[in-house]
């Protein structure tokens, strides 16, 4: 698939990855809709602002990914104006840190909705027009926390594993139909969800913020760097391309080699 005049949505694109990813889908010809929480004026401005660099269509939806009902009107609406989504990226997520006997029962369940559920509504209302096009590319944005768990954090680790079992669930019955499943693992990217957690991180272990970064976070990745949005986003842009026409189903680290360990 060439992204020239194909539309992609991506949840949770208001910042970090997500947007990333939307700019670089964009950035090939792509019309895009965003979703994601913040600021009005500033989503006004990253909206327009892709339509403006690149050429391209670019529409928001602040539609709440823990609600079925907000994905379903979110996902009829970007289906009446564009007819099909031809690049659905599950990338909305956010994440909590304490063990698990003190883990708030709200936050298991937001995380669960947010991480794992929000990927089965738009999946689920996203196939009919891809299989009826015979072309479709989804990806999910899960983590390296879809191949290996860390202490402390119980409800991302569970909803990304099951975000890995998802793809691969999607990727057999849409291997027919000329729809593609993948998941992209990265390891620790610097955006706010990442800045938030080592607060609490350093709380929950009872270190600095400083040794979180260097003996916790990095510590997991033996290139000693953080991935980078870029990398990301170009992975997704290849994964949404013909040339990974026969790449379905699989669980993709970026990971700086954390899950070669
Ligand atoms: P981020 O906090 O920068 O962005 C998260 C996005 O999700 C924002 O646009 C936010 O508004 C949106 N969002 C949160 N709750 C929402 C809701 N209820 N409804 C709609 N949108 C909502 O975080 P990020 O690091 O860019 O994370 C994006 C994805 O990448 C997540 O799924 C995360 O688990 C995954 N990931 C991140 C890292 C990392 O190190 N940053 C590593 C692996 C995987």
């Amino acid at each position: 698939m060439q992204l020239k005049n194909k539309t992609a949505l991506v949840t949770g694109s208001t910042s970090g990855i997500g947007l990333g990813i939307a700019r670089a889908f964009a950035q090939e010809g792509a019309n895009v809709i965003l979703n994601g929480f913040g600021d009005a004026a500033e989503i006004e401005s990253i909206r327009a602002g892709i339509e403006r660099d690149f050429g391209v269509k670019a529409r928001y939806d602040g539609a709440d990914m823990s609600k079925a009902e907000a994905i379903e009107a979110m996902m009829t609406k970007a289906l009446a104006e564009f007819a099909t989504i031809d690049v659905l990226v599950n990338n909305a997520g956010i994440q909590h840190v304490a063990p698990i006997e003190e883990f708030p029962l709200a936050k298991w369940d937001a995380i669960i909705a947010i991480n794992l559920s929000a990927a089965f509504h738009t999946i689920r209302l996203a196939l009919p027009a891809m299989k009826a096009r015979k072309s479709g590319r989804i990806i999910n944005v899960a983590s390296a926390h879809a191949l290996v768990a860390s202490p402390f954090k119980s409800a991302y680790v569970a909803a990304k594993h099951g975000i890995a079992g998802l793809t691969k669930t999607v990727a057999l019955e849409g291997a027919e139909h000329g729809v593609t499943a993948n998941a992209i693992c990265p390891g620790y990217v610097l955006t706010p969800l990442v800045e938030k957690q080592i607060p609490d991180t350093a709380r929950a272990r009872g270190i600095t913020e400083a040794a979180v970064v260097r003996d916790v976070l990095l510590a997991a990745q033996p290139t000693k760097q953080f991935v980078t949005v870029e990398q990301v986003a170009a992975l997704a842009v290849y994964l949404a391309n013909d040339a990974a026409g026969s790449t379905t189903g699989a669980i993709i680290p970026i990971d700086g080699g954390w899950t070669a360990h």
